[in-house]
């Protein structure tokens, strides 16, 4: 039973969602990242692919052009991005042909309250990544029964025995790692195979791409994700939902 109807008819509760999900990496346990990209968008609901136009967004932003070009894909623009992501968030939309894509930002009175001068990060990056990314993009996702993720395995410890389909806790929603099990040579074959641009960053020496002034370049050897606040002991956005409130949880993001 696909999960819109199981939550009209039962609602979001997290059994429910836990047999579901359950159910779901049953039927796409070994199967391919592209099948479980279809299967989501098929057997999931209502789905979107919240994407960063990053170094390695395009991957999945491909198989959403490839399954489906009308893909919802929320980018979340923080309006402290580099002018480099946002040119490559529009030549990639338009090469792909995506039809759905979703600009996200926050409130603007909320910015002129909270943050007019740009600055909140500077003491507190934390408050600053959960008025410019995670409360925009969780009232974005509302009304959505669940989302695609391109996080992977290799990235954490604590993501080492990841599944495809996971419950969100608190939210009533999926979450969806079609790329759960790729190595870093999987990202790279499938770009080259399907000649996919790069972000323009990445042959500048940042392998991993976030907000201006909190990405730096990185060293040859050095972690990928090290050039993200350099020198801060914050290597993710910082809060997340669990349980409908909002927690700091130390993971990569
Ligand atoms: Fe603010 Fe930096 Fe987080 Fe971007 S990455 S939202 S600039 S703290």
């Amino acid at each position: 039973m696909p999960l819109d109807e199981i939550q009209t008819e039962l609602g979001s509760d997290r059994r429910v969602l836990s047999e579901l999900v359950s159910e779901l990496n049953d039927r796409y346990r070994h199967h391919s990242a592209t099948d479980v990209f279809r299967g989501a968008l098929k057997d999931g609901g209502e789905i979107a692919l919240v994407s960063s136009f990053g170094a390695e967004s395009i991957v999945l932003l491909h198989m959403a052009a490839v399954a489906d070009k009308h893909t919802p894909v929320l980018f979340v623009d923080t309006q402290l991005l580099f002018p480099e992501t946002l040119a490559y968030q529009a030549e990639v939309a338009e090469r792909l042909g995506l039809t759905n894509l979703r600009v996200i930002r926050a409130d603007q009175e909320e910015i002129d309250r909270q943050d007019p001068y740009g600055a909140l990060r500077l003491g507190d990056t934390d408050a600053c990544c959960t008025l410019r990314k995670t409360i925009p993009l969780q009232r974005a996702l509302r009304g959505y029964d669940g989302w695609i993720t391109g996080r992977k395995r290799f990235q954490a410890g604590t993501r080492a025995t990841m599944e495809f389909f996971e419950v969100e806790d608190g939210t009533g929603r999926i979450k969806v790692n079609p790329l759960a099990h790729w190595a870093p040579e999987d990202v790279r074959a499938y770009m080259e195979e399907n000649r996919l641009p790069r972000h323009p960053l990445v042959a500048k020496g940042y392998p991993s791409i976030g907000c201006a002034p909190c990405t730096s370049p990185v060293k040859e050897g050095e972690d990928p994700r090290s050039g993200r606040w350099r020198g801060q002991d914050k290597s993710e956005c910082g809060i997340h939902f669990v349980d409908g409130k909002m927690v700091r949880i130390g993971e990569k993001a």
